[in-house]
């Protein structure tokens, strides 16, 4: 290793006993660089600061408790590939003992020393008189005296490696004076923020919980900066872009002949659209809406005043079947008003496909609605002047940059059904204008919802049969997973075989997860469509707009460990059609603050209110560190919405300057790739 050549551009594997192998698995987490290592911050951390006596310490929880070795038992072979090794160990101030038990792993208790004291972490199991820890966690005293810190792994990796890995290239890092501070002096100052080294050596391992919450600060700081940083160079960038402006377009004869009038969101939607595409620069708008709101029909009035100024408009759609669906909605809306309208998908004839491609390139079609197909090099378009896309976070950021290249400076639309706070929305998606549907067409049904306690699950099942045999059809959708698609995947697949030859054996079932093909999924869809499948088992894949007007009633596994958006988002998957629907949320988590959050959705179907009182219960950072909203991935969740205003306001400062601090600059421009994945 050459010293002199260390930066935070070095590969990891420069690293002592980080060879070749673990440096594959630290790709896998988007690791090569020290840099990038040390920036992998810890998930969780745990107190050894603080033990609690064990008998207070809650069964079936993990907690922090201490005792001194009294015993270590022999290794107890239990069967082939499985021996089991268990040490006692006292706690001094009650006398009371415990077992700790490891399985498959003499090393931890050969690590332990009868007569010295520590402390342990893991889950306290047992009964009334009986306390035990599996496989916890044990630090000597003198080293109890900081968090430990919990990093995110991955197949290959241990949270020990992980820990050894980044101390040494902290320490190799700093001794090399690379921890060079990334901010302007003044702003830090004025922020009253922590200097980079200090942040990145605490936030790894924190002195305290004062100090974590001071390097969570500047850092979480410096990254939302460096996001709105991006998001106001990306407007800029549009801004200077060129288009030539239409004309007004009378949309009466849209609307006019449809059997209801526009909600007033709805018209004032149309109108910021419109104007948008009246100017001469591209539009970039978002329009959102509780499902079910009417986007649309929105969407459809923008296509027309698009092809009455002679554009073509492509609306692409997630998936072949909400594909399709959109273009049974308007075709029949929009072709005989003269602006043609075509479907484009995957599975067309290879003939067909071909034929259409060249009637869109002359121009046959203003609406050309489709999947991933549309972006595919065979697809050009005569004069393509909107860009509609579906469901925007399900789009990567080439796919829509590709499509918008078929055509000279499009405006682009992007419709999304997850409402969030327009407070939100305004500081988040700078580089987007916003369009709000905060009004549901009158006559949508409320859909009955019930959070259920697990011990009622059985007859949850009965419900749901009985919908079933009335000829409904319904959804079990199955917990949420985060961060670890293979165990979701294990608990869908698990959980249908336990319904297919338990309480639903007598019903035709169908399964669907997120790591099916496309054609797959689409073809368990179809089949549920047709009421082949009379209840479907899913992860949340089924979330994205599914319209099966049959289906009454959806039942959520672990309702608790979903956000309030996403759960309202699931429950939109019923009640639209004349059906009387419910929603049935089964929860094993007794507690009272889980319940009072289920509970919201007993009492609204706005999207919008739910959001906003999801974030209000579940404070800033736990909304924001959810995935649900498709909001951008932070590493550090901001605390408060004032943090996010914060860091809006000193971007907007700085950003004149930015070129006097060559490395923000460069964390900014890398940042504009990844950003662009939601803008
Ligand atoms: P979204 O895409 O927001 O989920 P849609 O545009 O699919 O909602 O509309 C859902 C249903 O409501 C459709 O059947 C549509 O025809 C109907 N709809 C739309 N706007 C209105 C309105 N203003 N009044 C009554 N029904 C409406
Ligand atoms: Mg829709």
């Amino acid at each position: 290793m050459t010293e002199h050549t260390l930066s935070l551009n070095t590969p990891v594997t420069v690293l002592k006993g980080l060879g070749q192998q673990r440096g594959e698995c630290y790709k896998k987490l988007g690791i090569s660089t020290l840099g990038e290592l040390i920036a992998h911050y810890p998930r969780s951390y745990t107190d050894f600061t603080q033990p609690v006596p064990i008998l207070s310490a809650a069964l079936e929880l993990p907690a922090v408790v201490e005792g001194e070795i009294i015993r270590i038992m022999p290794v107890q072979r239990i069967r082939r590939g499985l021996n089991i090794t268990k040490a006692i160990a006292r706690e001094e101030s009650s006398g009371e003992c415990f077992t700790l038990v490891y399985f498959n792993n003499i090393y931890a208790t050969n690590a332990l020393k009868v007569g010295e004291t520590y402390r342990f972490y893991g889950k306290i199991e047992g009964s009334m008189v009986t306390r035990e820890l599996h496989s916890p966690q044990a630090v000597t005293l003198s080293k109890a005296g900081a968090f430990s810190p919990h990093y995110p792994l991955t197949a290959g990796l241990t949270n020990g490696m992980v820990a050894g890995n980044i101390a040494q290239a902290l320490g190799l890092l700093r001794s090399g004076n690379l921890l060079a501070e990334t901010l302007p002096p003044e702003l830090l100052e004025q922020e009253g923020l922590l200097g980079f080294q200090e942040a990145i050596l605490q936030i790894h391992r924190p002195a305290g919980q004062e100090m974590l919450e001071r390097a969570k600060t500047r850092l979480g700081f410096e990254e939302l900066l460096i996001m709105q940083l991006g998001v106001c160079m990306l407007r800029a960038r549009r801004e200077a872009l060129v288009r030539p402006p239409m004309k007004p377009v009378d949309l009466e004869p849209l609307y006019k002949p449809l059997p209801f009038t526009l909600t007033e969101a709805q018209n004032r939607s149309i109108k910021e659209i419109t104007e948008d595409l009246e100017r001469p620069t591209p539009m970039n708008r978002m329009l959102q809406g509780d499902v079910g709101s009417g986007k649309t029909l929105v969407a459809a009035g923008a296509a027309y005043f698009a092809a009455k100024n002679g554009y073509q408009s492509a609306l692409m759609a997630p998936t072949e079947i909400l594909a399709t669906q959109h273009f049974n909605t308007l075709n029949p809306l929009l072709t005989p008003l003269g602006v043609p309208t075509c479907l484009l998908t995957g599975s067309l004839t290879p003939k067909r496909k071909k034929q259409l491609q060249q009637e869109i390139g002359a121009g046959e079609y203003s609406v050309v609605i489709g999947t991933h197909a549309l972006v595919q090099g065979g697809v050009s378009f005569k004069s393509l002047g909107l860009v509609i896309t579906d469901e925007q976070h399900r789009f990567g950021v080439e796919q829509r940059a590709t499509l918008a290249q078929k055509g000279d400076n499009p405006h682009q639309l992007v419709i999304s059904a997850t409402p969030i706070p327009r407070s939100l929305g305004l500081v988040l998606y700078g580089d987007l204008d916003i369009s709000i549907l905060d009004q549901s067409p009158a006559g949508r049904q409320t859909i009955d919802t019930f959070p259920v306690s697990g011990n009622l699950r059985e007859r949850a099942y009965h419900f749901l049969q009985s919908q079933l045999e009335e000829g409904r059809q319904g959804y079990a959708v199955c917990p949420a997973i985060e961060d670890n698609p293979d165990m979701e995947l294990q608990a869908v697949e698990s959980y249908y075989e336990k319904l297919s030859k338990g309480a639903f054996k007598n019903f035709r079932l169908g399964l669907l997860h997120g790591r099916m093909s496309g054609p797959e999924k689409d073809r368990i869809m179809g089949e549920f469509k047709e009421g082949a499948i009379q209840l479907l088992v899913s992860t949340t894949v089924v979330e994205v707009g599914v319209d099966v007007a049959n289906a009454s009633v959806i039942l959520i596994e672990n309702a608790d460990r979903f956000g309030l958006s996403q759960l309202h988002q699931l429950r939109g998957r019923v009640g639209r059609g004349a059906y009387k629907s419910y929603c049935i949320l089964v929860s094993d988590n007794y507690s009272e603050e889980s319940r009072q959050r289920l509970k919201i959705l007993t009492h609204t179907m706005d999207g919008f209110e739910i959001a906003r009182e999801d974030l209000l219960m579940r404070g800033f950072g736990d909304f924001f560190g959810s995935k649900q909203h498709g909001l951008p991935e932070l590493k550090i969740a901001p605390p408060t919405v004032e943090s996010l205003e914060q860091a809006q306001k000193a971007a907007q400062l700085l950003l004149p300057r930015l070129e006097d601090y060559p490395a923000l600059m460069e964390a900014v421009q890398n940042k504009i790739k990844t950003l662009s994945n939601f803008q």
